[in-house]
């Protein structure tokens, strides 16, 4: 055991990150994700939409708010501790429990301590106008939400996190995330795209990847492609070497569909299910078997 924490902590070494061997031994201390939710838009009684929780140490980053999602990161813990929100694209499935969320905040006055929420360029305007949809006052979002729009060009710090962003080929501007821990594990998360080179290009040797598998068969998209099946989802995860993956954002009910196209795959991939949790890995830290 000794000696594989040192191979652990030389390999962190090596790739010149700064910080203490001791963390990176610490399982509890590695970058985690719980996935909240990975159905689609159509509701389902036991899969909530978009939201994934990546935890490093105290800091609690969710990505995406679909419909569903906050009760579901309740029975995990306090929303208003999150760290920060990040929101991929403006879609529904993707954004609207922030409505929910706000009513957990007071009505009338300031939050104490503002969620910081991060929102692709433009998404302050949809905030708004989601406000005055369901009957509040200008600026209800504001007194609760800390807001900014990022620019995907520029990385974004949320604590010891680092946040980059990609454009993926979707039916409105959508961003996949990166998020990358202080001893190099990275996870990738696709978002809404269509089939994508440049989305093969940021997923490359991701320590987790998450794919999106939104649909059921291509011709049920547009020609102009904004979603993935299955099997274009595993071919993008193969194409990127992802030292595994989780296939997200598909309907319950294809789920052993998918698992039999997951199975005959030579990737480490499965579908996501609500509730599971992965602890990620950077590949430097991975030790080889010896002899
Ligand atoms: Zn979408
Ligand atoms: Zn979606």
């Amino acid at each position: 055991m000794a000696d594989s924490l040192a191979v652990v902590w030389r390999s962190a070494a090596v790739r010149g990150r700064q910080y203490h061997g001791a963390v990176i031994a610490d399982a509890a201390g590695r970058l985690r994700l719980s996935v909240l939710g990975c159905s689609s838009a159509v509701p389902h009684p036991a899969a909530p939409a978009a939201g994934f929780l990546v935890e490093w140490a105290d800091t609690a980053v969710l990505l995406d708010v679909g419909q569903g999602v906050i009760r579901r990161l309740q029975a995990i813990r306090d929303p208003r501790e999150l760290a920060g929100v990040v929101v991929g694209h403006m879609h529904a499935d993707h954004f609207l429990d922030l409505a929910g969320l706000r009513y957990t905040y007071p009505w009338g006055e300031a939050a104490a301590v503002p969620l910081p929420l991060h929102l692709p360029p433009g998404g302050a305007a949809r905030l708004d106008a989601l406000a005055e949809a369901i009957s509040e006052r200008p600026g209800f979002f504001d007194v609760a939400y800390d807001i900014d729009e990022y620019d995907p060009d520029v990385p974004l710090a949320i604590g010891p996190l680092t946040v980059t962003f990609r454009r993926g080929r979707h039916y409105i501007p959508a961003w996949a995330m990166a998020i990358e821990s202080p001893d190099g594990a990275r996870l990738v998360y696709t978002g809404d795209t269509g089939p994508s080179d440049a989305m093969v290009d940021f997923a490359r040797d991701a320590d987790l990847l998450l794919v999106e598998a939104g649909l059921r068969d291509e011709r049920d998209d547009d020609p102009e492609r904004g979603h993935l099946t299955a099997p274009e989802a595993i071919d993008l995860a193969v194409r990127a070497g992802a030292r595994e993956t989780l296939l997200v954002h598909y309907a319950p009910d294809r789920r052993a569909e998918i698992e039999l196209l997951c199975e005959g795959s030579p990737a480490v991939i499965r579908p996501a299910v609500a509730g599971l949790v992965r602890t990620v890995q950077p590949a430097a830290a991975v030790v080889a078997p010896s002899g």
